[in-house]
């Protein structure tokens, strides 16, 4: 038999389709025809197999050899497709057996030598191969990523000629130990309790964690605002298996396989200022994942965030409201998710000191309007917790010790509180919207008239009202009550720092 069909995977946004490696061996001249849209790096592929083939001592067939990748009109890459190409020659050609095909996936790219080299972006092909049934065969190096997928039957190869003993019966390659459980959670070691003082920006960091909210941290430099926001991750749950395997693939994308040792910690992003648009929300002539789905998940810290181009935290606008980014590239559309938790450390002027009792502002007062206008406006409105993180006066700290619960007991606090969440309304009180929002945050009669008429003596306009409303819901959850009561609706209040600092401007 001259034609061999055998089974890999190409790489769209975070879906990988599955592609069907068809090679025919037929009569004719010797030529070797790659057919299947491939791009240049696959159609190099030619001069790959065909040393690594000779290289490994089997016979490179003199004949007219034709491989198409199917279906034609995706977009194909980089050289995971050589490994089944080499194997599909050597099948038609007879010098390899040619049973099992459709219960296996084939991934790696091949050296001259018959190395198989590692491919960037493996882990959500192999999520699909493990969600199909099929086992997958790919390069050694790989294991790692591999073996966070424990329903996966998976072997590692170093060579063409192991993955050809492998499929002759003559020498089986291990089958891939999933990665141990104990070896998948690594605790944050900064502790929230460490901070002493600053009271409400730690509150504001529990509230922020349990209900899922952006944050927004705004005093003069030195207060310890990135101090405070660099204690979140160790608050937050480890992830799920089907989050951590979701947030691995996107990393495993980004060509950044995230640490086995780590990888249940919800991931911590902290792109510079000075990054670009596609650096933060992804791009590229084939989409790669960008800062911000990274931080799915997790959290994308943006520190000195006025420093940040206004265009680009503008990208951020869209993916803060779906959870997703897209990206359009000629004939074909990424998507890759973008749930991410952001918080944002800014000075409240140009100079640092606007607001601080205890050092004058050298700016004026249009200064300081065109700064806060750079952080203001609908960015700002998806920012639920605005939190002032003061100078404390020199002092006033000393002789405090660390007091107040663990990391190890707020994040247990943490976790139950968003339990609660999702067993009511299916998602956390920041992504709360529409009917199920206004089912959870039912105030009743008077206090809703006492809402209204604060919300207005504070001169909060009724943007914040919602914004407010699942802040409260959360404070209540925390709590562990059922309704919202008007000390919590007075606490959600106090996170506006911004607002108030807009309204002492002159
Ligand atoms: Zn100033």
């Amino acid at each position: 038999m001259a034609l061999a069909t055998l089974y890999c995977r190409a790489q769209l946004g975070m879906d990988a389709p599955l592609v069907t490696v068809e090679v025919d061996i037929g009569n004719g001249l010797p030529a070797f025809a790659l057919v299947g849209l491939p791009e240049a790096s696959v159609r190099e592929a030619r001069e790959r197999v065909r040393a690594a083939i000779l290289n490994a001592g089997f016979e490179f067939p003199a004949r007219r050899i034709t491989v198409n990748l199917a279906p034609a009109e995706l977009p194909k890459e980089g050289g995971r497709f050589d490994l089944a190409i080499a194997i599909g020659i050597l099948q038609a050609s007879s010098q390899l057996p040619m049973e099992n095909n459709g219960r296996l996936e084939l991934y790696g790219e091949l050296a001259l030598s018959g190395e198989l080299r590692p491919c960037t972006g493996l882990l959500p092909a192999l999520l699909a191969c493990q969600k199909a049934g099929r086992a997958a065969l790919f390069p050694e190096a790989c294991r790692e990523e591999a073996s966070l997928l424990p329903s996966l039957k998976a072997y590692g190869a170093p060579t063409l000629l192991a993955v050809c003993a492998h499929l002759a019966g003559q020498q089986a390659l291990a089958l891939l130990a999933p990665l141990a459980a104990a070896q998948s959670a690594a605790p944050d070691p900064l502790s929230l309790n460490d901070v002493v003082g600053q009271a409400q920006a730690k509150r504001a960091l529990m509230v922020a964690a349990a209900g899922g909210h952006h944050l927004l941290f705004i005093g003069p430099p030195g207060t310890g605002k990135s101090m405070l926001a660099r204690r979140l991750p160790g608050i937050l749950p480890p992830l799920g298996e089907d989050c951590a395997q979701q947030s691995a693939a996107i990393y495993s994308l980004a060509g950044k396989p995230r640490d086995t040792g780590s990888w249940r910690q919800p991931p911590w992003r902290t792109p510079h200022h000075t990054a670009s648009a596609v650096a933060l929300v992804g791009g590229g002539s084939m989409p790669r994942p960008g800062e911000i789905s990274l931080a799915h998940n997790g959290v994308l810290f943006l520190d000195e965030i006025a420093e940040y181009d206004r265009k680009v935290l503008d990208c951020l606008r869209e993916p803060m409201e779906t959870g997703e980014v897209s990206i359009s590239r000629a004939a074909h559309q990424a998507r890759f998710p973008a749930r991410f938790r952001l918080v944002a450390a800014a000075n409240p002027c140009p100079c640092g000191h606007f607001g601080n009792p205890r050092r004058a502002c050298r700016c004026s007062p249009d200064q300081i309007r065109r700064y806060l206008a750079k952080l203001s406006g609908p960015f700002l409105d998806r920012i639920d917790l605005q939190v002032e993180v003061a100078m404390l006066p020199p002092g006033s700290l000393a002789g405090q010790a660390p007091s107040g619960p663990d990391n190890d007991e707020l994040r247990a606090k943490v976790a139950a509180c968003q339990q609660r969440q999702f067993s009511r309304q299916g998602c956390l009180n920041a992504d709360l919207e529409g009917e199920p929002m206004r089912h959870a945050c039912q105030l009743p009669p008077e206090l809703a008239q006492w809402y209204d008429a604060t919300l207005q003596a504070l001169g909060l306009s009724a943007r914040v009202h919602h914004k407010l409303l699942k802040v409260a819901r959360t404070l209540a959850d925390w709590q562990k009550a059922e309704a919202i009561t008007q000390a919590h609706l007075s606490e959600a209040m106090q996170y506006r720092a911004m607002d108030r600092l807009l309204g002492t401007l002159p």
